[in-house]
């Protein structure tokens, strides 16, 4: 497709989505924000990036911030798949009850209990290593965490931290749970622009491989990255954003959601109004119309 027509497209879809649904509340510093804006940005393998709406604001990235910490894992080795399994929850993401019945071993990398063993798998550093890479993929060196979503969040961690405490009374938590939980806030708080964030996915539409050329994961390890987002990515809705957009995806609360077209592009969309599952009303009726327009998806 030509660069105009998708600048073209990018346009339409920024024009036509009606931006609905209501900002995460369970996080107070997110629930003040305009459930309206919407921002979209699609950056090609070939450098160009197309946009459209708020594509410069930061917003918090949150659960998105997961697809790359799970990434960060993956490129030391599979050890984490010892910790934690691969399967679609079909439950809320912030779920305790499977935890119990599965022995402290959270079924996917993207639910926060699993999201905490990556975090913890990664160790004491964890956020600063994710804001490094983030900062070099997106070429935007001022990335960083928000402080007032870090201290919100923070404030109201008592639900990670009993997942986290549970996971530990299974033994499958290494370093102490304050420490994992403050990192996993940082994580969660870094606030990033469509911009920022297309760009940084880049390297997952480039089967592994990083914007100096180097690799971080081998085509398989990029393989498995966006399988586990095409099947947990959405939260207990990926069998929904699959039908309707066909593409690996990873959603946060703060109304982003990251998806790539393998060997052609990475894509970020951002509205925070959220529907019941928690994902960007807008976002995915973007998504939706992007692939049904121009063709492209996995399937
Ligand atoms: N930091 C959020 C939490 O742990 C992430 C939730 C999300 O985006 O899914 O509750």
């Amino acid at each position: 497709m030509a660069a105009m027509e998708l600048q073209q497209l990018v346009d339409r879809i920024a024009a036509e989505v009606t931006p609905g649904g209501t900002p995460a509340g369970y996080i107070p510093a997110l629930a003040r924000i305009d459930p309206h804006a919407f921002g979209l940005a699609v950056a090609t393998l070939d450098g160009e990036v197309f946009r459209a709406g708020e594509h410069s604001r930061p917003f918090s990235i949150q659960s998105i911030s997961k697809a790359f910490t799970l990434a960060l894992a993956l490129a030391e080795n599979d050890d984490v798949w010892t910790r934690v399994g691969r399967e679609p929850s079909g439950s809320p993401f912030n779920s305790l009850v499977q935890l119990e019945t599965e022995q402290g071993i959270p079924r996917n990398p993207f639910i926060n209990a699993g999201a905490v063993v990556v975090t913890d798998h990664l160790g004491l550093g964890a956020a600063d290593r994710l804001l490094g890479f983030l900062r070099q993929e997106s070429g935007n060196p001022a990335l960083d965490v928000d402080p007032e979503v870090a201290k919100s969040e923070l404030d109201h961690s008592d639900r990670n931290r009993a997942l986290a405490h549970f996971m530990a009374s299974y033994g499958n938590m290494r370093n102490p749970v304050d420490v994992v939980v403050n990192e996993y806030v940082r994580q969660c708080s870094i606030a990033m622009s469509c911009t920022d964030l297309a760009k940084a996915t880049l390297f997952l539409a480039r089967h592994g491989v990083r914007n100096d050329g180097t690799r971080l994961l081998g085509v398989s390890g990029a393989k498995r990255v966006n399988a586990v987002m095409l099947t947990c990515g959405t939260y207990d809705a990926a069998g929904q954003f699959a039908y309707r957009v066909g593409l690996p995806g990873k959603s946060g609360v703060g109304g982003g959601i990251i998806a790539v077209v393998p060997g052609k592009c990475a894509i970020c969309v951002w509205s925070p109004g959220l529907d019941v599952r928690g994902n960007s009303v807008a976002g995915v009726d973007a998504l939706d119309r992007f692939t049904t327009l121009t063709g492209w998806s996995v399937f």
